[in-house]
Parts: structure tokens; sequence; C-alpha cells
């Protein structure tokens, strides 16, 4: 019997879907040589239809269309066999009014080609023009940042080098930093980020949702900060039945350091930098052994609210059979999924292939899902309720993030952040989240590893768009200034008065909601705003915020506003 979860609305493409797509997508041999790929130019049904863009100059002279299959869109496709090796794109805007960005080849660890739609090669001069330029910092940086930057064609400019102006800069910026950024540049983070990234700023924003919607947010495990809520858990400890369990973790470590089981037993400190959770002691297990899901979550603006969820990811195993048994309340490889735990387990089993994703002590996603299904679980449904309870995370940090980022406003599409949500599922397929990483290991510790990760950084970086900046000569535009807004004319707004309603900055906004949703390929799923599930978070947001509503209606009206403008 296949075991049915109650929620509605998955965008993702089915695993068929995806499978046909890439073998209609099969290479021949490259051809190497820039003289045949110079000509190749893509255009788009879209890009046609809205007729010539502020930036065709960039896409004349030479129009060719090469077709070789169709992407989801519908769009005519090239792949880039043609073009050499690291050698710069630029990925065209869809509608008018926009700036072309750059596109990020996959590294050949991905073995997969990102289908060239509507997108071309650089000249020699704009590679000039352009420099690309990313600054990645730490002293031992992730490889799959590094090359997916790399197959790009940016080059990589010295942590220290103050001189050179970057493009992306992959690492947390300081203060000076993040105040002379400016419009053409982007980094990895956003001021603030540690209001999801740290499990008690997590359990304080999430529960304060969860006294007002406790069904809604009932999937993050009841916490105690010991700072605070040392005699609540002493309380709940006495009164709590016998074999009850939690778990007690450092506020602000990761990889499994410094976690201990709880019994009723336990003798707890006041220990101001520890938490203790309720444990999910019904875990649903896989050949007896407990796991979690590592799911990647893309924020690339909080104003408006845009989330994308990574359709991999990793699955990661304890390497001992689960048991609650007393006499194992220590054993670490029973009750902690960590890799860096596990790793060391005499039963730990290493990926030695990544076509064989479902080998040893940490599988994808992909092949979890096979195996659910496998199991008779409707692994589409689980994954619906996942990407729910990672919106609703989302949702509820939304309120710090602005305030972290109001003094930021017009780098508001400057930002980006890879969260790692640790997800745990119980044995009635309910997802509960245990954490949010704001660095999630991007570290390869097996082919899988590496495939996945190179494959998401580039997707990453593909999506949020990396503009071009002239920076020899291109005056940075100042800041744009918001008008007066006002959210109650909102639902009046439709295609046939969106000219007069909406100002310059609301079109810019849906264009780029647009072009960014265009650009996230097939591997991302958009959680938010997503047309069709939209509607139903709305009356979550702690505020109603002009850009979501605004969306929302644009969604509602049948997205037609932007055919109107020029
Ligand atoms: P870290 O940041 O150190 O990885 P986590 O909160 O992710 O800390 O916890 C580490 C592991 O402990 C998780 O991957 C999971 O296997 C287990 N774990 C954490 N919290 C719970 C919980 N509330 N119930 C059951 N298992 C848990």
């Amino acid at each position: 019997m296949r075991q049915k979860l109650q929620l509605k609305g998955d965008t993702s493409l089915s695993q068929s879907a995806i499978q046909r797509r890439n073998s209609n997508q099969r290479q021949k041999s490259p051809v190497q040589g820039r003289r045949l790929f110079l000509s190749h130019v893509i255009q788009t049904p879209q890009s046609q239809q809205y007729g010539q863009t502020q930036q065709q100059q960039l896409q004349q002279p030479q129009q060719q269309q090469l077709i070789q299959g169709r992407s989801h869109s519908q769009s005519k496709v090239v792949f880039q066999e043609e073009i050499p090796q690291k050698w710069p794109i630029i990925q065209l805007p869809f509608l008018k009014n926009t700036e072309p960005t750059i596109f990020f080849q996959y590294p050949p660890v991905c073995e997969d080609k990102r289908p060239l739609v509507n997108a071309r090669p650089m000249t020699e001069e704009e590679i000039k023009k352009y420099s690309l330029t990313c600054k990645v910092l730490g002293s031992a940086p992730y490889k799959c940042v590094l090359t997916s930057f790399d197959w790009a064609g940016f080059k990589r400019i010295d942590e220290d080098d103050e001189d050179e102006e970057w493009n992306v800069q992959w690492g947390i910026g300081n203060k000076t930093t993040l105040r002379n950024m400016n419009r053409y540049q982007k980094i990895n983070h956003f001021p603030g980020c540690w209001n999801m990234g740290r499990k008690d700023l997590l359990w304080i924003n999430l529960s304060k949702f969860k006294r007002k919607y406790p069904k809604e947010y009932n999937f993050i495990p009841n916490t105690y900060l010991l700072q605070y809520d040392y005699d609540r858990f002493i309380m709940a400890q006495e009164s709590a039945q016998k074999d009850t369990l939690w778990i007690k973790k450092p506020c602000a470590d990761s990889r499994g350091r410094g976690i201990t089981m709880i019994s009723k037993k336990s003798k707890v400190k006041r220990d101001k930098n520890f938490l203790i959770m309720d444990y999910i002691y019904n875990p649903h297990l896989i050949n007896g052994f407990k796991y979690d899901l590592r799911v990647y979550v893309l924020i690339s603006c909080f104003d408006p609210l845009r989330v994308y969820m990574y359709k991999d990811g990793l699955v990661r195993f304890a390497t001992q059979k689960y048991s609650t048994n007393s006499k194992d309340l220590t054993k670490r490889y029973i009750h902690l999924t960590n890799f860096a735990v596990n790793k060391l387990s005499p039963n730990f089993v290493k990926n030695q292939n990544s076509q064989k994703d479902d080998e040893g002590s940490k599988w994808s996603h992909h092949a979890y899902r096979k195996k659910l299904e496998e199991l008779g679980v409707d692994s589409r449904e689980l994954f619906n309720r996942i990407k729910d309870v990672v919106l609703k995370t989302c949702i509820a940090t939304e309120p710090f993030m602005l305030d972290s980022n109001a003094k930021s406003q017009e780098h508001r599409n400057g930002y980006f952040e890879l969260y790692g949500f640790d997800v745990l599922i119980d044995e009635n397929l309910k997802p509960w989240v245990l954490e949010v990483n704001v660095s999630p290991s991007l570290n390869s510790s097996s082919p899988l590893d590496k495939k996945i990760k190179t494959f998401l950084i580039s997707d990453v970086l593909h999506l949020v768009g990396v503009p071009l900046w002239d920076k020899s000569n291109q005056k940075v535009a100042s800041p744009p200034k918001y008008n007066q807004r006002n959210i109650k004319e909102i639902p009046n707004i439709n295609t046939s008065n969106c000219l007069s309603k909406l100002s310059q900055n609301d079109f810019n906004m849906l264009i780029h909601t647009v072009e960014e949703v265009k650009r996230r390929g097939k591997n991302f799923s958009c959680i938010f705003p997503n047309p069709k599930t939209i509607h139903q978070y709305m009356d979550l947001f702690e505020f109603p915020r002009y850009n979501n509503k605004l969306i929302e209606r644009f969604y509602q009206d049948r997205c037609n506003w932007l055919s109107r403008y020029n």
C-alpha cells in the first residue's frame, strides 16, 4: 500500500521527465575552435515576442538559430559543444528592459551541459571589457566553488586585494565591504544570516510563529535554551514519562560536536551555550538505520521573498542500527547522522562512484526517492511536505532578516544565501527541521558528493544572475528611490491600468523575479513566490509586504502586465 501524505502542489518535474529530457540532450564529441561558436546566437520565442531589448547591441549582429532540442519552456536550445572550455558566455534576458547576466557552464565533473537558451559567447573585446572576477575567502576554499567560477570564465583575485573590483564575493562580507558594495556586485551571505543559521536564534524565531500558528509550525522539536529555559526544562524532565529522551546541543556549533543524549535520569547543568531539544525517538528507518536529509535551499532575496529548493541533496545515514535502548544512548553512531561523526565509524561505507548514488553511508535524494517508492511511499508528497516546512521557516525569519537588511535596501538583489536544512523524517513521514546551516559543507568526500555539490554551486550562481559590469567606465547607478507605495491599492491593479499604477521600480522588481525563475534550470524549484501556492502562504507573513503582495496580484492577474510595459 502506498503511504499517503496530505499536501498538494508540486512544481517539480518528475524524475522520468528529467531523464527523458536528459537523454534528449546527449552530447556528441566536443568540437574545439572559436571560429565556429562566435556566430552562434540563440533566440527564443520569448525574446522574439518582446522584440528588441535595450541590451540588443550585445545580441547583434550575428544572429543565427541553432536548434537541437527543446527545453521545458519550449525555447529553442543549443548546447555548448562548440565553445572552448571556460569561455565566458552571456545569458541574455528573456524580457525587455533588464540586464544580461553571466552564464555558468557546468564543469566536467557534472557530466552534463547547461542548455544554451538565449545565450551567446562573449567576444574577445567583451571579455576584456567585463573582466570577470571573484573573491573566494578562506584559506581552503571549496573546490566546487572554485571550479564553478573557473568554468564560467572568472579570474580569482586575492582576498586582500582592495584595488581590483570583484563581481562576486564568496564569503561573509565585513562592514566595509558591505558599505562599499555596488549594485553590480553579489555576496553569498545576507547581513543577519545567522537568524536562521544559529540553533538558538532559529528556535527564537520559529517559536514565536509556533505560538501564533501551533498547527502550521509544529515541525521544529520543542526546544529549551538553557540560558533562559533551564527551570522549565527541569520541570519538564521531572514530570516526563520514564523513557522520554532529549538531545543536548551547543547553540552555535556543528558537525555533531558537543552533542549528547539526555534521559530522565541525566543531570543537566545551567549552561548558557547549550540548548536541549525533544528527541524524535521514532525516525523513519531504511534498512534499520536512522538517516537525515541535507536539503539545499537558496534564498535570492528577502523583499520580495524568493526561495528555491534544490532537487538533489544528500541523505546521511547513521552507521549502527537504530535502537532507543538505554544502554545504547551514548552510541553516537546510532543517534547522530552527521558525516563528520560517522566517517570515523568502522561501519562507514564510502561512496566510490558518482553513478552509484545509493551506495555507502551517503546517498543522493534521487536514490532516496527511488528507495521510498520501492517501499511504497509517495516520495513526491513527502518532498512537498519538506518544501512546506522549508518555506515556513523562511517566512518566520523574514522579519528579522529584513531588520538586518534595512540599511542596505539598495542591495536588495546583491545578496543570496545557500542554506543547508537538516531535515529528519519520522516513521509517520512527517519532516522535522532540526537545524539550518549558513555555510553547509561543500567539501567533496566522494565522487557523488563532488558531482552534486558542483552542480549545485554552478546552478546557484547561474540562478542568482551576475550582471555584466564594465568596471573601466560604467558609472554605478545610484540606488533606486522608493516612491510612496500603497499596499491597499494592489487589489485594484490589473492589466489595463498597470502602466499608470505601477512605478518603474515595481516593474523592475517583477521583471527581476520572472527572469530569475527562468534561470533556475531543471534542478531548482521555486517554492516562493510560486503561482500555484503563493496564496496559501501570504497570511503567515508577520507583516504584509508590498512586493510580495504585488507579485501575488501579478500572478492572480495571469502575468500579463509585462507585455504592456515597454
Ligand atoms: P550539528 O550542527 O552539530 O550537525 P544537528 O542539530 O544537525 O547538529 O544534530 C546532529 C544530528 O543529531 C542530526 O543530524 C540528527 O541525526 C541528530 N539529531 C539532532 N536533533 C535531533 C532531534 N531533535 N531528534 C532526533 N535526532 C536529532
